[in-house]
């Protein structure tokens, strides 16, 4: 069974798309690391593809935000204003299934998946420091998770732990060959608004029978969802971002 790891969606169709394109026939079933809403204009599009076509799914803090479950004190400005939207938005039917989202770490056949981290759903995990405090707390030798929107992740070893890093620009995938005696905290980036200053759209490809992750991006329409962001009425810096890949 070959997987299809994608995080942080955030509402962004054209990114989610143009990932589905690109890995057509590369995988048998999608899992979620979260953040399937918040920034983007399509959050009812995307959570009605996610209740169609995901195999699995752990909440993220913007789905939490968007559905009345934080506390928006703690968001930036243009994140609440993006979370109360999106709420405004989202159809009853939709904002149900975001509600009944399962808090990670999940266990998904082998694997796990996780938001932030396997202690807090939302704190950051930037560091390979911080990373590998968190390998006890890790139940299987691959975990992915999201939240920071940077494609990469940790390889942990008992002597050090060293950070992933995805394909270059102009390079559309590169695959990590698993090793053994080796704990895997990957990152597949973000979909629909990656901060690694690599616009393209992130996702990566699990293949746990031939040990490999593949880190892929995949190009879209930017100016089209940045056009629906704007449109919305949604802050303008949530469309200029998206150009940038910050
Ligand atoms: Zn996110």
């Amino acid at each position: 069974m070959r997987y299809l790891i994608l995080s942080d969606i955030h509402a962004n169709w054209e990114a989610l798309e143009a990932v589905l394109r690109h890995a057509a026939g590369a995988y048998e079933q999608i899992v979620c690391c979260g953040d399937l809403v918040g920034y983007g204009a399509d959050p009812n599009r995307v959570v009605e593809w996610a209740r169609a076509e995901l195999a699995a799914i752990v909440r993220g803090n913007h789905d939490k935000a968007s559905v009345g479950l934080t506390d928006l004190e703690w968001f930036n400005p243009s994140a609440r204003d993006a979370a109360l939207w999106t709420e405004a938005a989202l159809t009853p039917e939709n904002l149900h299934y975001l509600r009944g989202l399962p808090q990670g770490p999940l266990s998904a056949g082998g694997f796990q998946i996780l938001h932030g981290s396997p202690l807090d759903e939302d704190e950051y995990v930037v560091t390979a420091f911080s990373a590998g405090h968190l390998v006890p707390y890790l139940e299987s030798a691959v975990s992915f998770f999201g939240h920071t929107h940077l494609q990469g992740g940790f390889l942990c070893r008992r002597h050090g732990v060293r950070p992933l890093a995805g394909p270059l620009d102009g390079e559309d995938r590169l695959v990590t060959a698993l090793e053994p005696e080796t704990v895997y905290l990957v990152n597949p980036g973000s979909v629909g608004q990656p901060r690694d200053g690599d616009p393209r759209a992130a996702y990566a490809i699990y293949d746990p029978d031939a040990g490999t992750v593949e880190y892929r991006r995949a190009a879209y329409s930017v100016g089209v969802a940045q056009a629906k962001i704007r449109r919305a009425g949604l802050p303008d810096l949530l469309a200029d971002r998206l150009a940038l890949g910050v």
